[in-house]
């Protein structure tokens, strides 16, 4: 039986590699996503059949499976707009699954049931605890502020850094005095508690535009703490899967950090997402706007369009209409490119997601970097609900919160036409320039609206 539980698990180990790697490329994703299940049911599959499992407790099993299917199931329903909330819940339930096995682990060792504490056992499961319980209410907390069940500006007050770094030493402190001495139990609910409190002091500080982010950092703390308790349990496929999402978070909070200019400690201390008072007075400064028809008769006229989706066109669900447009634009023989900005959106990958659901050619999808050098030379600039990643202030004003951010440069380009429901700042909650170019025209509306009558205008039904 042995033998089969490790072929289980070195299978499980192998596709959840060959997951990752297909999850680079938008052509393999899908083909990603469904090595990740397979691999993780192979996984539950070898577990189950450990011999080590009481058969009188099958039924405890199924009771758990089924509370997870009522929970998980509806979780998966969300739109994709809800989706950094939902992967905030599920980090949520996998810190706490990780923290009561730990807890369960630790009460077992003084049973006299189960394996004796020794030094490196004490110091494994605290780490799996610490890491865990703050995964569950830091990630809760994410999760509350994303759905905007908690204010979504961060909260802060005089002193908190030396607050939370206060809580955090006193919790590693109490993890060394148990490691050093295991038979220190009375540590050990502490520990539990000053986790959960620094979950929630982490994350209170850190504004609503940071929290995809934070919830990529959090998603590799889970996994550290997976890490910790496949030690724990002598567990290798624990062990390499936790290590791949420790990682993988880990690089991809890195990814985000970089795409935003920022750094770790910026993020995490540096209470970002404030709105600006500054982005109260856009009103006052004027704005050219232009019909849908005008826009149409622009984009009619040009050679090039490049086409920068951002949050925008999630919200209105737009994309169809995009290729629609798309679609008519290419038919006349204007060259049309999407440019791709890594954190448009709410969450990395957002706009290739919505792009690949419209069957938008992924050879036209330009990342930043390739279609910055091009921007002089296109003659339209299409941005559809983008805004902080369009910003030039990121570029020229030292004193804006997104500077040293990189940008796709449409202000560059000969024509800009901006698709958006009003002057209402994006996410970081800041005015920009970009509107109020000479060459920029505001086509104001839903994003679903204007573009679905943009691709009318350009079909000839409309007479053009
Ligand atoms: P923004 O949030 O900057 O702007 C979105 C714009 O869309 C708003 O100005 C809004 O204006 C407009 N909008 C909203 N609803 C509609 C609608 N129905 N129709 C038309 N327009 C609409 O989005 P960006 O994509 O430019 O930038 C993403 C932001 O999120 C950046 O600040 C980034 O740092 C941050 N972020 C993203 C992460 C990611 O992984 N993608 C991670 C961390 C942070 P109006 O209300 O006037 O319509």
């Amino acid at each position: 039986m042995n033998t089969w539980i490790q072929i289980a698990y070195l299978v499980a180990t192998a596709l959840f590699i060959l997951a990752l790697k297909w999850m680079n490329s938008p052509e393999t994703a899908r083909r990603g996503v469904i090595a990740g299940v397979a691999a993780m049911l192979v996984a539950v599959a070898g577990t189950l059949i450990n011999p080590a499992i009481a058969v009188s407790n099958y039924k405890w099993i199924a009771l758990a499976i089924v509370i997870g299917s009522v929970i998980g199931v509806p979780l998966s329903w969300v739109p994709l707009t809800a989706v950094p909330q939902r992967t905030a819940l599920s980090h949520a339930f996998g810190g706490l699954a990780a923290g009561l096995v730990g807890v369960s682990e630790f009460y077992i060792s003084f049973s006299g049931s189960g394996m004796e504490l020794s030094s490196f056992r004490a110091g494994a499961l605290c780490m799996e605890v610490l890491l865990g319980f703050l995964t569950f209410t830091g990630s809760l907390m994410a999760a509350g502020k994303l759905q905007e069940i908690l204010p979504t500006r961060p909260i802060t007050f005089r002193g908190q850094n030396i607050v939370n770094i206060g809580i955090l030493a006193a919790a590693v402190i109490g993890c060394v005095a148990l490691t050093v001495n295991p038979s220190y139990a009375i540590l050990f609910p502490l520990i539990i508690v000053l986790a959960l409190a620094f979950g929630v002091m982490l994350i209170m500080p850190i504004g609503g535009a940071d929290m995809p982010t934070v919830i990529s950092i959090l998603n590799s703390y889970a996994g550290l703490s997976a890490v910790a308790m496949g030690f724990v349990m002598d567990n290798k496929l624990l062990i390499t899967a936790g290590a791949l999402d420790g990682s993988s978070g880990l690089i991809l909070s890195i990814i985000m950090c970089k795409a935003m200019n920022r750094s770790f400690a910026n993020v995490l201390f540096g209470a970002f997402g404030q709105v600006q008072a500054s982005a109260t007075k856009a009103a006052q400064k004027t704005v050219k706007s232009a019909t849908a028809e005008d826009a149409a008769q622009i984009m009619e006229q040009a050679g090039s369009v490049v086409i920068v989706p951002g949050y925008g066109m999630a919200v209105a669900q737009a994309q169809h209409r995009v290729r629609e447009l798309y679609d008519h634009l290419t038919k006349r023989g204007i060259n049309v490119k999407f440019a791709i900005h890594p954190v448009a959106g709410r969450m990395p990958g957002h706009m290739n997601v919505l792009l690949a659901e419209a069957d938008i050619p992924y050879t036209d999808l330009v990342e930043m970097d390739d279609i910055n050098p091009e921007m002089p030379q296109v003659d339209v600039a299409l941005v559809v609900g983008a805004n902080d990643v369009v910003n030039p202030a990121a570029r020229t004003n030292k004193s804006s919160p997104i500077y040293g951010m990189p940008i796709i440069d449409v202000d560059k380009a000969k024509t800009v036409l901006a698709i958006k429901r009003s002057m209402n700042p994006g996410f970081a909650g800041i005015d920009n320039e970009l509107h109020y170019a000479d060459k920029t025209l505001m086509v104001f509306g839903d994003a679903k609206a204007v573009v679905g009558d943009l691709a009318k205008h350009l079909s000839g039904e409309n007479g053009h």
